[in-house]
């Protein structure tokens, strides 16, 4: 009866396609009693379609990557329900829906409305819901999980764009790992922050950072609901979390961890990246560290190096610790590389350039230093005055500026001070700073400042 007045109206391409559309349509109208189809479409209008993630070689390359036009594709043929669509639907893209496969005893691992079965690898892709300048392109989540159950251990690279160590860490670690021999899951994300990757930038496209905006807020800035958006459809599905950054604007960093150690649980995270310095800090407000930790999933930012760079010493200790800690976490089994699992705790203090000019470095990254040492000079190229910049401190360079013209007040080292675990739960114990306004943590910097010393 439905069918026979648009029929008759009719007439060729859109007789067709009214059809086609009418069969659909009198599928669905049909009154059926206590039927399955009804109940499946009504999961479906109520919560998106979970797809089984076809299990990958994350190692081989791959010509295209998940995209906004993956997800729409396998929607759309979901959406259509017919036995036709969902052959398509099973040929033409690699995932197929969950509600087709038998389920296995133990379950799988489930994200970004992907099931990734145990013993398996997969690529997801994560997009906020609204459409932002630059990330029309979803970003890549690689997933590893293991054939036995443990803990989920999220490693995320480039939240500040222009950051590119941590990126080539986060793609060793998960393409080298058998997720047969896995306990547990990692989940790799190597870069965060694609929109300021494309413009070789630590920012958003609004000058924002992003690493200032988590745990975010779907109605805040657009930096809060990118944040939001990741926080909750990645970061709530980890059990710990290590976030991989690299120096600021022209200074780089000792490979470290920090971490808030006045936490239990976050200092077992970061003594386990054994021959690692581990710093003490508790993160700057809307870091996605502390955002994190605050959660309740212990976390540690892992710094190595100076952006825009990629550098393969600070590489290549980043992925050995992560290892480590793998290893530590019982997930894996490694070779052990490293001889001496000591961490070392340091507390640290930045120090300044009284002078302006050109900054020579004298101390190298690592170099232990006592108080009245000669770390570098800055040298006044109108006046030819040179002023030298010496340790206030007993102890180890773990940051410095690169060469470059500096203001006065410029914070060009930045020295640890060895310090043990328990005294840093203890602040009296602390080494008292020198310089009184150093190391205070800003919400959100000045971009065009290149002081921007809490890094993570
Ligand atoms: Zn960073």
């Amino acid at each position: 009866m439905r069918l026979s007045a648009p029929a008759a109206a009719t007439a060729g391409l859109v007789l067709a396609l009214a059809a086609a559309c009418f069969a659909r349509a009198a599928d669905e109208a049909l009154p059926v009693p206590d039927a399955p189809a009804s109940a499946t479409e009504t999961t479906v209008s109520d919560t998106p379609p979970r797809r089984r993630a076809r299990n990958v070689d994350l190692d081989a390359p791959v010509m295209e990557r998940p995209g906004e036009a993956y997800t729409k594709q396998f929607r759309r043929d979901v959406e259509t329900r017919s036995d036709q669509a969902q052959d398509e639907a099973m040929r033409s893209i690699d995932d197929v829906d969950v509600a087709h496969l038998p389920q296995s005893p133990i379950a799988p691992f489930v994200m970004l409305e992907a099931e990734v079965a145990p013993g398996t690898s997969a690529r997801l892709a994560w997009q906020p819901a609204e459409s932002f300048e630059g990330i029309e392109v979803a970003t890549p989540v690689l997933v590893v999980n293991g054939a036995a159950e443990g803990p989920v251990l999220c490693l995320t690279a480039a939240v500040h764009g222009d950051e590119l160590n941590g990126i080539e860490m986060v793609r060793r670690v998960l393409y080298d790992v058998d997720p047969q021999q896995l306990h547990g899951t990692l989940v790799g994300v190597p870069i965060v922050n694609l929109i300021g990757f494309k413009r070789a930038s630590r920012y958003l496209s609004d000058r924002r950072d992003l690493n200032r905006h988590f745990p975010g807020n779907p109605r805040g800035s657009s930096a809060s609901r990118i944040a939001h958006s990741f926080f909750n459809q990645v970061i709530s599905h980890c059990t710990i979390l290590v976030d991989l950054h690299t120096g600021s604007f022209y200074r780089s960093n000792l490979p470290q961890i920090r971490g808030d150690l006045r936490r239990p649980e976050v200092v077992r995270v970061a003594e386990a990246f054994t021959s690692t310095a581990i710093i003490h800090s508790p993160g700057a407000a809307g870091s996605l560290r502390r955002a994190a930790v605050e959660r309740g999933i212990p976390a540690v930012t892992l710094e190595a190096g100076e952006p825009m760079r990629l550098q393969v010493d600070e590489v290549e200790h980043g992925v050995r610790g992560i290892f480590a800690l793998i290893d530590q976490l019982g997930m894996y089994r490694k070779l052990r590389v490293w001889g001496n699992p000591v961490a070392v705790h340091y507390q640290s203090r930045w120090v300044r350039s009284e002078t302006g000019g050109i900054l020579f470095g004298k101390a190298e990254l690592g170099q232990q230093v006592a108080e009245g040492d000669l770390l570098g000079s800055v040298t006044d190229p109108i006046t030819n005055m040179r002023a030298d910049i010496v340790s206030p401190y007993d102890g180890r360079v773990i940051g410095k500026a690169v060469d470059q013209v500096v203001l006065p007040g410029f914070a060009a080292f930045h020295i640890g001070i060895e310090t043990s675990a328990e005294d840093l739960y203890e602040p009296r114990a602390l080494v008292p700073a020198k310089d009184e306004e150093e190391d205070e943590e800003r919400p959100d910097v000045d971009p065009e400042s290149r002081d921007s010393l809490e890094d993570s």
